[in-house]
């Protein structure tokens, strides 16, 4: 369990699923029955609210998976998908040919990622990362493969399949050419 800045146990730093599990034992920080403030046992009835984070909630009693309710604050899953989807879109829309103030502002982007995203862990490895492999701000293409390795250093360190980063406009930009998306 990562803790924040304050000692308590970290949201945006851990899965919804080790957090409650800390949370359940009494570790939210939030005072006594902030768990089951925070994570009601059935969603709300209407709409059916469950968020890109529900894929990694905790489990029930009977050991099957329960919706995140759509309010909950976001765990570091569900801002890692939604920063990586804002990543990979903006580099996927950057000018093919950028103007110095595109570039200026692309570099300030990845630095200011580095300073404010709130896994702190997370940030570290991203400016550790950059500070070893600048960002190539010099085109679309360029600035797409460097998230694509980026994110893909990412990938490793957590276990998960690299990326093939020539597909990298594919996903984030193009579609595929079957027309599917
Ligand atoms: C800057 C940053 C640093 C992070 N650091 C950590 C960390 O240190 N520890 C930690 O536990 N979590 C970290 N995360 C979160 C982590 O990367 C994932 O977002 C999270 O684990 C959810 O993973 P996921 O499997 O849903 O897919 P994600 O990794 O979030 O990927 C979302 C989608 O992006 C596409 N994709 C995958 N790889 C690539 C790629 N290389 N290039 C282009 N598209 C790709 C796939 O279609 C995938 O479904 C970080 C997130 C960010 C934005």
């Amino acid at each position: 369990m990562i803790l924040d800045a304050d000692g308590k146990p970290c949201r945006a730093c851990n899965s919804m699923t080790d957090f409650m599990k800390t949370a359940g034992a009494g570790g939210s920080g939030s005072g006594s029955g902030a768990a089951a403030g925070a994570r009601p046992a059935t969603p709300p009835p209407s709409p059916p609210a469950t968020s890109a984070s529900a894929a990694s909630p905790g489990a029930t009693p009977a050991g099957e998976a329960a919706p995140v309710p759509l309010e909950c604050p976001p765990d570091l899953l569900e801002i890692g998908r939604g920063t990586w989807t804002f990543l990979h879109t903006a580099a996927a829309y950057y000018p093919k040919d950028p103007s110095p103030q595109h570039r200026a502002d692309m570099t300030n982007l990845v630095s200011i990622l580095g300073r404010l995203f709130p896994c702190g862990d997370c940030a570290s490895h991203l400016t550790e990362y950059a500070a070893a492999h600048p960002p190539d701000t010099s085109s679309r293409t360029s600035i797409s493969q460097w998230f694509c390795e980026m994110h893909n250093d990412v990938n490793v360190r957590l276990g998960k399949p690299v990326f093939d980063c020539a597909r990298v406009l594919e996903r984030w930009r193009d579609g595929p050419a079957d027309g599917s998306c």
